[in-house]
């Protein structure tokens, strides 16, 4: 046992459908410690989300171990799972998934609500982490009077609010232009240097997976490089030029 964040090992996930089983994942093993940064690429299909939906505990193992935080995740019953999720991971979409008649400080509240947190300690984080990602003066809009960065700046505060090591993000800027996809990356870059949280972005874009501090690569169900981002130096230095102009 190891005081890893994620820690996997030997991983397979094989999708039983009608006649054809499809082995998404077919042996991954990984470590991953608290306050990473970490990108994985790879073709479509290779079986990047469904690692993504293994590490958040959104689905099973086929076989193969899971530690989170050295809790054995294939021991939990679906309650226990649940729980897990809800306080140890937050999630950030491609599709941003708010509530659209809800206002955003509600929106971001709301995996508190899960934890019995009244609604004025409610009210009061979500309105803490909502300044953290720049939206302090938007706290009573509905999410869909917002732009799509800004939505997915109120999906980050969500995904934040419960103060979970680990955040899990699956194409966050697939549906964001690049200044705007820039933007994002930067909070993520932020909240990893500040805060200390873990975080796990997927994408098919190198420039994306730049911001990361390691890259994995995964290929036909399996992980094919795991290294620190190249020059990741120069891109940091690039950015902050860029920030400092
Ligand atoms: P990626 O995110 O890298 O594009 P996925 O993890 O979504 O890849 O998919 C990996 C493989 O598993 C693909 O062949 C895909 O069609 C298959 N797959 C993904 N989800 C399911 C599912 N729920 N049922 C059956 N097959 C699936
Ligand atoms: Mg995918």
């Amino acid at each position: 046992m190891t005081d890893a964040l994620v820690d996997i090992r030997d991983a397979h996930k094989t999708y039983e459908t009608g006649s054809v089983a499809v082995r998404a994942v077919r042996g991954v093993s990984c470590r991953i410690d608290r306050g990473e940064f970490v990108a994985i690429t790879g073709a479509s299909g290779s079986g990047k989300s469904t690692f993504m939906h293994l590490l958040g505990c959104l689905d099973r193992l086929t076989s193969g171990t899971y530690h989170l935080e050295r809790r054995d995740v294939g021991r939990l019953n679906r309650r226990e799972l649940a729980a897990l999720r809800n306080r140890r991971i937050g999630f950030v979409f491609q599709s941003f998934n708010l509530l659209s008649r809800t206002s955003i400080v509600d929106n971001v509240a709301l995996p508190l609500t899960y934890q019995g947190v009244g609604r004025r300690e409610r009210r009061r984080r979500a309105t803490e982490m909502l300044e953290r990602v720049g939206l302090a003066d938007r706290l009573h809009h509905h999410s869909n009077q917002l732009s799509g960065g800004q939505q997915q700046r109120v999906a980050v505060a969500r995904a934040l609010v419960t103060r979970a090591p680990l955040i899990l993000a699956d194409e966050p800027t697939g549906n964001l232009d690049s200044t705007t996809s820039q933007e994002i990356m930067n909070l993520f870059t932020s909240l990893n240097r500040d805060e200390q949280v873990c975080i796990v972005v997927v994408t098919h874009e190198s420039e994306i997976a730049a911001y990361a501090a390691r890259h994995i690569v995964f290929k036909d169900g399996l992980i094919v490089t795991d290294e620190p981002t190249a020059d990741k130096g120069a891109a940091d230095a690039s950015r902050e030029a860029v920030l400092a102009s």
